[in-house]
């Protein structure tokens, strides 16, 4: 089951017609349509909004992100060619240590050439940009970005090194085969990849309502996780859930005060249009009322690194 293979909500809001059934554990991702639906929800998001121009940037950068996965075969055309995992338990992509084909540098070529044709570039991102273009920087970038280990003078750099990423491992997930893709014993993680989610979303009605699925900050795969229990440490405890007063509550952060982290929650019953990696981006002010109160971000926005 792929989101975006009949429609985009599909997977997310089951069956209309169906009755109440046991929810998927793991949802694919459709890289023809995971980027250009996070573009599309930037930039219904960026009108209005005080951070709008920076919002519109990321919507360019996502339809890029979208243009270089189009210019991959076919998901599951390559199958054969996604290394399998050696050791038992570790998911099939396990992003640290993967070895990646040379394919990821031509998305990344791709990606710079729309971003550098689209926006308008400061000066900055037009040197960042032009120093990507080198053949070995990249690499070693990537490198640093799949470990966490990325340099604070790089973090401008790694952005691009992210996005790129993003566009290769959906690739890979997209190829993948769902009954090849069992819940990894830490359930915080992504099951074919190995990741930490970039959020969590609440579905709202269909045949699995009220279900929480985790979404891969690396390659886009969704997978259930339940709710009411911390997806850093596991304790249910001393969780609550707190959203920005005057808003629809749509983003609500989970802290937990067991672990002392937190994550993000969307609701779609409250916006049946959420996007979990635009609205994530685009509610940065609620990360910023749980950091002032002393709860860590469980982890970083792949493409926030900069900040
Ligand atoms: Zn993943
Ligand atoms: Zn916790």
């Amino acid at each position: 089951m792929r989101p975006g293979d009949t429609a985009a909500k599909a997977a997310w809001m089951g069956n209309p017609q169906g009755g109440v059934s046991a929810p998927a554990a793991v949802i694919l991702p459709n890289p023809a349509t995971r980027f250009r639906r996070t573009a599309d929800r930037l930039d219904a998001l960026a009108a209005g909004h005080p951070m709008g121009e920076w919002l519109a940037f990321l919507s360019q950068l996502s339809l890029a992100q979208h243009a270089a996965a189009g210019s991959f075969a076919p998901a599951g055309a390559n199958a054969a060619d996604i290394a399998k995992a050696d050791g038992a338990g570790l998911p099939p992509l396990a992003a640290d240590g993967y070895p990646r084909a040379p394919v990821w540098r031509q998305g990344l070529e791709i990606l710079l050439d729309h971003v550098a044709r689209r926006s308008a570039l400061p000066d900055r991102a037009a040197a960042v940009i032009a120093s990507l273009r080198d053949r070995a920087a990249p690499e070693a970038l990537a490198d640093d970005f799949l470990r966490g280990a990325v340099a604070p003078e790089d973090a401008g750099r790694a952005m691009f090194i992210a996005a790129a990423l993003q566009v290769y491992f959906t690739h890979l997930a997209g190829g993948l085969d769902v009954a090849q893709v069992p819940l990894l014993p830490e359930r915080g993680l992504c099951p074919c990849c190995g990741s930490p989610p970039v959020a969590g979303m609440v579905t709202a009605s269909g045949s699995t309502p009220g279900v929480r699925y985790l979404s891969c900050s690396l390659c886009s795969t969704a997978w259930n996780h339940v709710r009411a229990v911390c997806i850093t440490c596991g304790r249910s405890g001393r969780l609550s859930l707190k959203s920005i007063e005057g808003t629809n509550g749509a983003a609500k952060a989970e802290t937990c005060d067991d672990c002392h982290t937190y994550a993000k929650m969307f609701y779609l019953g409250q916006d049946p249009d959420l996007d979990p990696y635009a609205d994530d981006l685009a509610s940065l002010g609620l990360d910023l009322m749980v950091a002032a109160a002393g709860w860590s971000r469980h982890a970083p926005n792949p493409l926030l690194l900069a900040r």
